[in-house]
């Protein structure tokens, strides 16, 4: 069985983020810093007997601390200063005092000039985006390949009844396995994937295998449900309702099996067109969750405007209220908050059974969390179903109101 493992994948993105933000020393600060590193660089070069001794890379250190912290401006005075204290103030041998090459000291000044520069328009705040974009694009070449070749797979996390323990639901988490760098973290693929065209392809892999798992285990439990996660890309697609349809259709899935899962993100990217959207999935009989409730700013901002049927509470709120009562009161109002509106509170991220018994008793039945079960592969997940089955368990996370009937075929298609 495939673990859920993460891994601390870095890019060059964050490091130079973590350049700039290290630099935001106050100025005085900075100037005497890089000041006196060329002079401590200076003095080494001279006691240990001239340049050929020390590397001149020590005076990079200045150049790129000024370029981070001044910008452009700093950046050519400390590569200028650098260049002539490495340069003409720095004899090649101490002893005989020997003047160092023109050409050797003007190739390193050019050096620092350029590398300075470069560092202060990458760290530049108003350049983030570029880089960000050139970094977004290789990830999605990236993520391109990875569809093709295979590496890219759908996770299942038990979604259970947290009085019985029997399984309502699954989530299907999208899992990426790099040949060299072993799992990727959904954190980092997918928020790159979501700012570029690339997420749509994903959207529709993770759809369409998790449709297919679904309609395997419905042989064992006819009243299972699959949520499947949903950006904002998507759900401002106009397309997507008809995308949601075929998968359907084509899987032999009915709509109320599936649920679509929305972060306040997604729903903020564009009300008017998600509100919209949302009102025709309903209408095609899917179900909606909201995902990660109370995290965002303002998700009583919207919630009036269309239905849901799940609320899942963000596990910002589940971890902290055991044994704090206003967290706890928190909990139980999003719960009574479901509840009023129609829809059914879920709690996500449950880890000890002091979390479990908290959200039980502010009258949480569905729960999901490593407690309950972490995400496994698609045959573990079917078998959990089928043990469940032989165990004589069955599972219903529907409101009776809804269709329940197969979905109509997408026009012109045929099976
Ligand atoms: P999410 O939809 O809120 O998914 C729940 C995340 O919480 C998952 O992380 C899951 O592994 C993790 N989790 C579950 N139980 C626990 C627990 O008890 N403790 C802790 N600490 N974490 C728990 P994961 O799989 O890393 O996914 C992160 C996010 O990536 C998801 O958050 C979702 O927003 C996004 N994502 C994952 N797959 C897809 C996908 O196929 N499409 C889209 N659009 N987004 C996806
Ligand atoms: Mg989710
Ligand atoms: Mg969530």
């Amino acid at each position: 069985m495939r673990e859920d493992r993460e891994t601390s994948g870095r890019t060059w993105v964050p490091m130079g983020r973590a350049l700039a933000a290290s630099t935001r020393l106050p100025w005085p600060v900075a100037g005497a810093l890089t000041a006196a590193w060329i002079a401590g660089a200076w003095l080494a070069t001279l006691a240990a007997g001239g340049s050929r001794t020390v590397l001149p890379h020590l005076f990079y250190v200045p150049v790129i601390l000024a370029a981070s912290r001044f910008g452009w401006r700093g950046a050519t005075l400390t590569a200028v200063a650098a260049g002539l204290v490495a340069g003409p103030l720095t004899p090649v041998d101490v002893a005989s005092w020997t003047p160092q090459p023109v050409l050797n000291w003007m190739g390193r000044l050019v050096a620092f000039l350029v590398v300075g520069n470069l560092v202060a328009w990458l760290t530049a705040e108003s350049h983030w985006s570029v880089v960000q974009r050139v970094h977004d694009v290789r990830v999605s070449a990236s993520i391109q390949r990875a569809l093709a070749r295979g590496e890219l797979w759908v996770a299942y996390q038990p979604v259970v009844e947290l009085d019985s323990g029997r399984v309502r639901s699954f989530e299907a988490l999208c899992r990426w396995t790099h040949p060299q760098r072993g799992p990727v973290p959904p954190a980092e693929f997918i928020p790159a994937a979501e700012r570029t065209p690339v997420i749509h392809r994903v959207g529709a892999f993770v759809l369409r295998t998790a449709l297919a798992r679904l309609a395997e285990m419905l042989r064992d439990d006819d009243r299972l449900v699959m949520s499947v996660n949903v950006s904002a890309a998507q759900l401002t697609d106009p397309g997507f309702v008809a995308t949601v349809r075929r998968a359907l259709w084509e899987a032999d899935v009915p709509a109320p099996r599936l649920c679509l899962e929305l972060t306040e993100t997604a729903i903020l990217a564009d009300v008017p067109a998600a509100v919209r959207q949302l009102k025709a999935l309903r209408a095609l009989g899917v179900l909606i969750a909201l995902d990660d409730f109370g995290a965002g700013e303002s998700s009583l901002a919207y919630l009036h405007q269309f239905d849901v049927d799940i609320v899942k509470v963000d596990r910002s709120f589940v971890a902290a209220a055991p044994g704090n009562p206003k967290s706890t009161r928190m909990v139980n109002g999003i719960v009574k908050l479901a509840t009023s509106l129609g829809a059914v509170a879920l709690a996500e991220g449950i880890e000890t059974d002091a979390e479990r018994d908290v959200l039980r008793a502010a009258g949480c039945h569905l729960g999901q969390g490593y407690l309950l079960g972490r995400p496994e592969d698609g045959a573990a997940a079917a078998q959990r179903v089928t043990a469940q089955r032989s165990a004589g368990g069955e599972g219903r996370l529907t409101r009776a109101a809804r269709p329940s009937g197969p979905v109509d075929p997408p026009r012109g298609s045929r099976r």
